[in-house]
């Protein structure tokens, strides 16, 4: 597969990139690591016309990459400083992971469908973004790797997995939508101090569902 970032596709996020900005998104660090990040590398050629639209896609195994929007106002939501060591669940394309890796952070990222897990795995390096790969059930966190300074779930979640907040450090954020099997609230979690935790509610959106141990049985 050749991978070509023409000045079409270049043209193509610039207005990607001002139709979110348009939207609310103020984050110029965010705008700009949408737009260095070729989004029509995850898709197949056939639908490569849909990649600068603002519109989550299926990516197989009955699941998607979420909408450039969702992408976006999550990522700003981190508040991410280079060097954060994030963790993500929900790997799905990798596209996300893209969009942290641009900002210069660390990534931890772990995915339940081995397919999806390997064909990430092995794609991300090949497109020059290097990330820590896992396979399993997110909703446990990763503990070898914990803590963390930001934790982003990019599924549905029925409720906030306390396994979770365990694992982000004093200071640290958890972005995780929360709600039924079709609309979730976003909720920012930060970590104030071992006992204080704030919580904000930021929207409504539509994901996928989270399922696992302390997600959807
Ligand atoms: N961040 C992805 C979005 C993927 S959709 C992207 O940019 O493309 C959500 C993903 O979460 C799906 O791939 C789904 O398989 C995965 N998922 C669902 N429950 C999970 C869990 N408990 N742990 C890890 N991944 C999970």
């Amino acid at each position: 597969m050749i991978l070509e970032d023409t000045f079409k596709h270049k043209g193509l996020r610039n207005s990607l990139v001002k139709h979110l900005a348009n939207k609310g998104i103020y984050d110029l660090s965010v705008l700009n690591s949408i737009g260095t990040v070729p989004r029509h590398f995850f898709f197949e050629k056939i639908f490569i016309e849909h990649a600068y639209e603002d519109k989550a896609f299926p990516i197989g195994e009955g699941q998607t990459i979420s909408q450039p929007y969702t992408v976006a106002f999550q990522t700003q939501t981190l508040e991410v400083k280079k060097g954060d060591k994030i963790l993500e669940i929900g790997t799905g394309s990798g596209y996300q992971c893209c969009v942290l890796l641009q900002l210069g952070a660390e990534v931890v990222t772990i995915e339940t469908q081995k397919i999806l897990y390997e064909k990430t795995k092995n794609f991300l390096p090949k497109i020059g973004y290097q990330a820590t790969f896992l396979l399993g059930d997110g909703t446990l966190g990763a503990h070898a790797y914990a803590p963390f300074d930001k934790i982003i779930v990019t599924a549905g979640a029925p409720t906030i997995p306390d396994s979770l907040i365990d694992q982000l450090k004093i200071g640290g954020v958890l972005v995780i939508p929360v709600g039924d099997d079709k609309v979730q609230k976003m909720i920012k979690l930060t970590r104030i101090d071992d006992k204080l935790i704030e919580k904000e509610e930021l929207g409504i959106f539509s994901f996928v569902p989270l399922i696992g141990e302390n997600g959807w049985k």
